[in-house]
């Protein structure tokens, strides 16, 4: 392909028989995704990379204004290509259906989404076919192209499988509802969906609704980075009604828009490689695997091992229930011919022989497999950071109230070294959740909280998964580990080591400063132990004691059952009733 010799006014541009999707949208100063549009409407898939000839990129220039001409020169040309299309590197590769997964706020409709697309696919074009819950299914577009569909809608499932170790989602649906916008939630999915690397399709849930409105959707999704087309961005958007069925089958064919850019591609003929979608024991048949296949086509009779389990598939049913014999990539099939249940998330993998599947188990059985997922503490990451190992450091943040996580974001986004930079994943209000810890697994993340309460169930997954939470109450010392962390240096670990409690009896002024008049209850007050307020159980400040008096004398301590006087360094407005309990932060042995 050469530079064109006529003037830019007569837009002519000249090519060698063919010019990949790519270069002719530079060409012509188009989106790349609007050109493989243009294509689809001409009946051509290709993705970015395929190259077209002449006679099909001509009437797209046409259409941008453009005039192609060919040149007559012998030179190297790009092969003219179909989708299918394998390079010799990827050989045996072929273009195979996207497996997608369904985001978004609660309420906002993912599972009348994936309700209605079953409905309006399934239902009508294969005779009634009723699904199975065999958590994934498949079906086609009217183009006639499959798309899987992970049937546990919502991030959390997203995550769960991820943080096992699982890749599985190509493309993520993101769902807004037009009459509500974009809220807590839709901003978490957007962030796995980030983390996870997985790129989104937005679909514009319940425009039936009078109130609905869709620009509103695309303005707020934009103050997200996520620019839709009409915003000037990349990012596919459609308007749909899971109610009335509006808009889906345009979702489907976006869907496989972005596919097609991505070029998924599996080897059908190679060892079959899957993971584990969802498995239960069956009263009559035993343990039931669904399985996503991801390269390969799995068969009958073949050997497969999921962790040190091994065993023969024996039978096979697709989402429909019917009896299937082979499984080629994208397709989630249920499994019969494995001993135990296995676990979502786990891989499946088959071997050539019953010999090699039982001698690999046995040797995983021996080795007791470690499991998948990597916990990252400050601790490992700065040794690593030490060894040159990593340059980046994932970290999700919570804090109390929105100004101090604008304070916290700032001060870490600053907080970069020559060695390694921080990655904020996820930064939001509110408490420490699950579905942080989640991501923290998946994406191997600290997490840091600000003044941040820790759910329990966070906590005892957190602790299950090795997961290091930390909770600060001064930014201070949250910048300064999360530099120490950079600079690859191990910052002390401490721990809170309860002193005392004392309760507000009544409140004096003296010089200006609030004084808080208390009875010891409980262990012992020092002058230079830390002070948190307890009001009505909630914790409403923490900070340093500036001076302990026992009746008119400054002193070191007051032990339980006396009286004393209490000034704190940056708090003074005390409540009788308060509570003031005490601690120090002690350098625990690592
Ligand atoms: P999910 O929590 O995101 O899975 O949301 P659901 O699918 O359960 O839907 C939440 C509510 O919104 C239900 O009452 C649905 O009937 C309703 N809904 C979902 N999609 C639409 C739509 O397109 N139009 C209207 N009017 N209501 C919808």
């Amino acid at each position: 392909m050469t530079e064109s010799n006529e003037t830019e006014k007569t837009q002519t541009f000249e090519i060698n028989n063919a010019i990949t999707v790519t270069d002719l949208a530079q060409r012509v100063g188009a989106n790349p995704v609007e050109v493989i549009k243009n294509l689809m409407r001409m009946g051509i898939m290709a993705s970015l990379n395929d190259a077209i000839d002449f006679e099909v990129a001509s009437p797209i220039a046409q259409f941008y204004g453009y005039t192609i001409k060919l040149t007559s020169s012998e030179s190297d040309s790009p092969q003219t290509a179909t989708a299918s299309d394998s390079s010799n590197e990827s050989e045996g590769q072929e273009a195979r259906s996207p497996v997608v997964t369904v985001l978004g706020h609660v309420d906002h409709g993912k599972t009348s989404i994936l309700d209605a697309l079953r409905k309006t696919t399934i239902a009508d074009r294969e005779a009634g076919g009723i699904t199975q819950h065999i958590g994934a299914y498949q079906f086609s577009a009217s183009s006639g192209n499959n798309i899987t569909f992970l049937d546990t809608p919502g991030h959390e499932a997203f995550t769960t499988l991820r943080a096992r170790g699982a890749r599985v989602t190509d493309i993520a649906i993101l769902v807004v509802s037009a009459d509500d916008g974009v809220m807590p939630q839709t901003l978490e999915a957007i962030d796995h969906a980030k983390a996870a690397d997985v790129p989104l399709v937005v679909a514009i849930n319940k425009i039936d609704l009078p109130d609905a409105d869709p620009e509103r959707i695309k303005r707020q999704l934009s103050e997200q980075e996520l620019l839709v087309e009409d915003w000037g961005g990349d990012v596919l958007s459609v308007e749909v009604s899971a109610k009335t069925g509006q808009g889906l089958e345009d979702l489907m064919e976006s869907t496989l828009l972005l596919a097609e850019i991505l070029e998924l591609k599996a080897n059908p003929n190679s060892l079959v490689h899957g993971t584990v979608i969802e498995a239960e024991l069956n009263a009559q048949k035993g343990p039931l695997a669904t399985v996503l296949i991801q390269s390969g086509t799995l068969k009958i009779g073949d050997n497969i091992l999921v962790g040190n389990v091994w065993g023969r598939v024996r039978a096979m049913t697709n989402h429909l229930g019917e009896a299937i014999s082979e499984a080629p990539p994208s397709t989630p099939v249920r499994v019969l011919g494995l001993p135990e249940v296995p676990q979502p998330g786990e891989i499946l993998e088959q071997v050539e022989t019953e010999k090699e599947a039982k001698f690999i188990s046995a040797e995983r059985i021996e080795k007791d497999q470690p499991s998948s997922t990597q916990p990252a503490s400050l601790e490992q990451l700065a040794n690593q950071i030490g060894m040159g190992e990593i340059e980046d450091v994932n970290i999700i943040i919570k804090a109390d109230v929105q100004g101090s996580l604008e304070a916290v974001r700032g001060s870490v986004q600053k907080a970069n070294s020559e060695s390694a930079r921080a990655n904020i994943l996820h930064s939001d209000v509110g408490s420490i959740t699950e579905s942080d810890v989640l991501l923290a697994t998946a994406s191997g993340a600290t997490i840091m909280g600000f003044n941040s309460k820790v759910e329990s169930a966070a906590l005892r997954l957190a602790n299950n998964r090795g997961i290091e939470v930390r909770n600060y109450t001064t930014i201070y010392q949250l910048i300064d580990d999360l530099n120490n962390t950079l600079k690859g240096m191990v910052s002390p670990l401490l721990e809170e080591v309860h002193q005392g409690q004392a309760e507000i009896k009544e409140i004096f002024t003296i010089n200006k400063i609030k004084i808080a008049g208390c009875v010891v209850t409980e262990g012992v007050i020092r002058k230079d132990s830390m002070a948190r307020i307890i009001r009505q159980k909630e914790t409403i400040f923490e900070g340093p004691i500036m001076s302990l008096r026992h009746f008119r004398d400054e002193v070191k301590e007051v032990i339980t059952g006396q009286e004393c006087g209490i000034a704190l360094t940056e708090f003074g407005e005390f409540m009788e009733g308060d509570f003031i309990s005490t601690f120090t932060q002690e350098e625990k042995a690592r």
